[in-house]
């Protein structure tokens, strides 16, 4: 005989294993069951990442003594009776084990007060056992106490990561849930000290500026499509906002935050030809479908969701985010962008020679296919170009915030302001490290910013090749930096800016081209410099400044790419307007 059934401790242990893989978990299923008690404030402390103390406080429903002593047993849920009820869950919560497995595994603490209670009691158990339930005192709703979580599994207790991974992990999660549920009230304290607090909101924007301030939710453009019970809704980044890693693209389906590679697939294929590769897109998107048609039940954590029909939730999803990258505020950056050989292979559907034959639907597109044609014809003679003077050139004006019109002694040029700036900064600065004379300016205020774990440790050992460059980065400890000098001539936009996106976009630039030259790289780096601190598409400018771009701009050795090889201008020769008027 060699089959033996397990003590009950040791089946209680496994299956909490399952649920509760590290602090983060306790942190999930507690907010999980107080947005699921109805709660609109959900206070979440923890200390040393989660590890020896996790509590969640929410002014939801409450419990009844009853209730309080089956919310500790495994299998034991107010959320669904019968197996047929989990194709209607409405619930984020189902199958009652949550607070059993973290009974198991640590010491729990309950403290919850019926809405129509006029008392409010504590349960406390260790290792899954109920020690005692007491009489308490708080107002109506629920706190839950997680200590010591492992304490009898140590060699769970050693795998978990540092304080601060574990930390990370435990913020990202209260950021995901504050995004998907905006009108609740979410705070985050750590180690007693407050680190989130988003008061609730009407809407999803205002949740997004909560959490990744003002300037990036200005940037988002709305996304929204309806079919029959289905719907989606949410906010994706402009193209000129861009994240070097997936991990801003939240998907949640009926509220409950899910990762699946199919949405995120959809995602990626839109902006596709928009962004360069290893570029990703910000993305908060909703998505809401009638239970039946989602099975909730597939995942230990359910991290995971299955559709039904999951092809027309991405056919869904794909039109919604075409439909808001060529809105008004995008389009022209999208053709700009677009790669040669998309270029080409469009314009052999529509071969735009003869704009007499073509239909009036077709001239848009053919205009545009033919100003891509001067794209490539105005940079062949760039030479012949360049014996333009200053004097001849007029800003008439900017379109859609992005964009210059310019008169030219033969034409009309349209340029890219963004482009056409980070190009003039960037010669600016190429010229002065190529002659180590970039001039610094000192900051009264240091400016501090902070980074997670390993993108500090990038950055620290990177501190001497950016002084090279003219930026003064010093090292506070616990992924705290100091901007203490920069370069002058980038100093005062880049402040406006704000330099936490700038060191992020710095350390991936550092990340990526670790194995490069010296040269190479501080080549990458002055570009992204010139990036990060150029005019942004979507900046109004007024027509003075616009006006001395346009000259500065021309002077350079090559007006006509911007560091990453993108083009910055088109022009309209005088020849073509007076043809396409019959004027010729
Ligand atoms: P599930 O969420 O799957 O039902 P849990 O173990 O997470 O299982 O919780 C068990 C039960 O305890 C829930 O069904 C709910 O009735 C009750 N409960 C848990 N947390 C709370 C809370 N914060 N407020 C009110 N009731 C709660
Ligand atoms: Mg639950």
């Amino acid at each position: 005989m060699v089959i033996r059934r397990l003590t009950q401790d040791c089946a209680q242990k496994i299956a909490a294993g399952e649920v509760i893989e590290r602090p983060v978990s306790v942190v999930k299923e507690l907010i999980e069951n107080a947005i699921d008690a109805k709660s609109e404030r959900i206070e979440v402390r923890v200390s040393d990442g989660g590890k020896s103390r996790v509590s969640v406080r929410d002014n939801g429903g409450g419990m009844d003594e009853q209730d309080l002593l089956l919310s500790v047993e495994r299998h034991a849920t107010s959320k669904i009776a019968r197996a047929e009820d989990l194709a209607a869950v409405t619930t984020l919560g189902f199958r009652g084990e949550a607070l059993a497995s973290i009974a198991a595994v640590s010491h729990l603490r309950i403290v919850t007060r019926a809405s129509d209670a006029d008392a409010a009691l504590c349960l406390t158990a260790q290792g899954g056992a109920v020690d005692a339930v007491e009489p308490a005192a708080r107002a109506p709703g629920t706190t839950v106490d997680v200590r010591e979580l492992f304490y009898n599994m140590p060699a769970r207790a050693s795998f978990l990561a540092s304080v601060r991974t574990e930390y990370l992990r435990i913020s990202r999660l209260i950021q995901t849930y504050a995004l998907m549920h905006p009108t609740l009230s979410w705070t985050l304290q750590h180690d007693e000290k407050g680190v989130f607090d988003a008061p609730g909101v009407e809407g999803l924007l205002d949740r997004i500026a909560q959490v990744y301030g003002h300037d990036i939710a200005r940037a988002m453009l709305p996304i929204e499509a309806t079919r029959n019970e289905h719907r989606i809704i949410g906010f994706i980044s402009h193209p000129e906002l861009k994240r070097g890693n997936r991990r801003d693209q939240l998907f949640a389906v009926n509220g409950r935050a899910i990762a699946d590679r199919g949405l995120s697939y959809v995602l990626a294929s839109a902006y596709r030809g928009i962004l360069r590769p290893g570029r990703f897109p910000i993305a908060v998107i909703q998505i809401t479908v009638p239970p039946r048609d989602v099975d909730v039940n597939v995942h230990p954590r359910k991290e995971e969701v299955r559709f039904s029909d999951s092809r027309m939730l991405f056919d869904m999803l794909s039109a919604a985010l075409q439909q808001a990258l060529t809105s008004r505020r995008v389009v022209g950056t999208i053709p700009a962008i677009e790669d040669e050989e998309t270029a080409r292979q469009r314009s052999r559907y529509h071969p735009g020679q003869d704009v007499n034959s073509s239909q009036p639907t077709a001239i848009a597109e053919t205009l545009s296919l033919d100003l891509q044609r001067q794209v490539r014809l105005a940079n062949d003679e760039r030479e012949a170009e360049k014996v333009r003077v200053r004097g001849d050139l007029r800003v008439i004006g900017q379109v859609h915030s992005m964009y210059l019109v310019v008169e030219t002694p033969d034409g009309i040029d349209i340029v890219d302001q963004h482009i056409a700036h980070e190009r003039v900064l960037y010669e600016r600065l190429q010229n002065e490290f190529s002659t180590s004379t970039i001039v610094r300016q000192l900051f009264l205020l240091p400016v501090r910013v902070e980074l997670p774990f390993e993108a500090a440790s990038v950055l620290s050992a990177h501190l001497e090749d950016l002084r090279q460059l003219g930026i003064v980065i010093e090292e506070f400890g616990g992924g705290t930096f100091l901007y203490r000098e920069y370069p002058r001539m980038l100093a005062d936009a880049q402040a406006r800016q704000g330099f936490q996106e700038l060191t992020e976009s710095l350390i991936e630039t550092l990340t990526e081209n670790a194995a490069d030259a010296k040269a190479d790289l501080a080549d990458h780096l002055l570009a992204e410099l010139a990036c990060a601190a150029a005019i942004k598409a979507g900046d109004r400018i007024p027509l003075a400044e616009a006006q001395s771009l346009v000259e500065q701009w021309m002077t350079l050795d090559d007006p006509y790419h911007c560091p990453h090889g993108r083009p910055i201008v088109f022009s309209i020769p005088r020849d073509e307007l007076d043809r396409r008027f019959q004027r010729k």
